[in-house]
């Protein structure tokens, strides 16, 4: 990714504001609708498929669950692979603790 783009990218995901449009699926506002296109993401990394070394993980994806521990849920299983995945990109060497 070009430099340029890089900081685009950071400043969106630090300073980007977003209009509300309305209520969601379900009608209860505890998750937000939208987010990075889940056709853009490797389900078994979370990684990115546009941007080399990007991980995904919780409400910034397109995933929005009924009430009930769905987003929870989902949350704490995309953050745990994605963790994975940056861990095991490193050599093994490096991830001795
Ligand atoms: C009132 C309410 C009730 C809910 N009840 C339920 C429920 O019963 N069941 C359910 O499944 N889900 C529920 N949810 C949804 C659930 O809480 C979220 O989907 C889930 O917590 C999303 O996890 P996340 O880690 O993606 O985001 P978050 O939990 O929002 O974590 C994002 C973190 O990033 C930090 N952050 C933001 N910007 C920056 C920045 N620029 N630099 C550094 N840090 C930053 C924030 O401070 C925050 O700690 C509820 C949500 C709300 C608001």
């Amino acid at each position: 990714m070009a430099k340029n783009e890089l900081n685009k990218l950071a400043q969106e995901i630090t300073q980007g504001q977003y209009k509300i449009q309305g209520k969601g699926t379900f009608k209860e506002e505890f998750v937000t609708c939208g987010g990075v296109d889940l056709k853009e993401i490797d389900f078994k990394t979370m990684a990115s498929k546009r941007c080399s070394g990007l991980y995904f993980a919780g409400e910034i994806l397109d995933i929005d669950g009924i009430t009930g521990g769905f987003n929870f849920q989902s949350a704490w299983t995309t953050a745990w692979l994605a963790g994975n995945a940056i861990a095991n990109s490193f050599p093994a060497t490096a991830r001795t603790v």
